[in-house]
């Protein structure tokens, strides 16, 4: 079995619009802007041997502001510029009680049943609460971007930037290779 690496989408693979202190998702591919910068260090988490997989809530798929065939566009161009394995959405809204809607851990079991990843040696990558709460459930470890939105709920760790949480990881593996030995 394979580690992987879940990285949240809006904020941390694609530029996210704030407004009224909340994250506003892209909705066409026109608004879409892949943060390109990350391609380097998503490169070498793969040559280490992970699965790198985003996931993202859609809600506006259920609510109907956000169209499939658009969606379906933008990850297109996401899996052009960024060496990604795969893009995992809940589509539902948060009222429907799906298991996949983050904070719940559906997409992580989903990817880990179709990847056969170890999830025990697997991370999340994110700039939100929902992203640690969803790693704490799943036994992933979680790291945050340093935000406003990552609240009180258990994280592992918080870093100032992507570069540092990259780091972190390589060393984290190293480490439990190591104990393993
Ligand atoms: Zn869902």
């Amino acid at each position: 079995m394979k580690p992987g690496i879940f990285f949240e989408r809006d904020g941390i693979l694609n530029v996210a619009r704030v407004e009224r202190q909340y994250q506003v998702s892209p909705l066409t591919l026109e608004e879409f802007r892949v943060n390109e910068a990350i391609a380097p260090l998503l490169s070498k988490l793969k040559a280490g041997g992970f699965l790198l997989i985003a996931t993202t809530n859609q809600p506006g798929l259920s609510r109907g502001y956000q169209s499939r065939r658009e969606l379906d566009r933008m990850h297109e161009m996401l899996s052009r510029k960024l060496p990604l394995d795969d893009i995992l959405v809940c589509p539902h809204d948060e009222i429907d009680r799906c298991p996949c809607h983050k904070p719940r851990p559906g997409l992580l079991v989903e990817a880990a049943f179709k990847w056969h990843l170890d999830l025990d040696r697997s991370f999340v990558v994110s700039d939100k609460w929902q992203d640690a709460e969803a790693a704490r459930t799943a036994g992933c470890t979680s790291l945050l971007v340093q935000s406003p939105w990552i609240g009180k709920v258990h994280h592992d760790f918080v870093l100032p930037d992507l570069e540092a949480i990259v780091d972190k990881i390589l060393q984290l593996r190293t480490a439990k290779r190591e104990v393993a030995a």
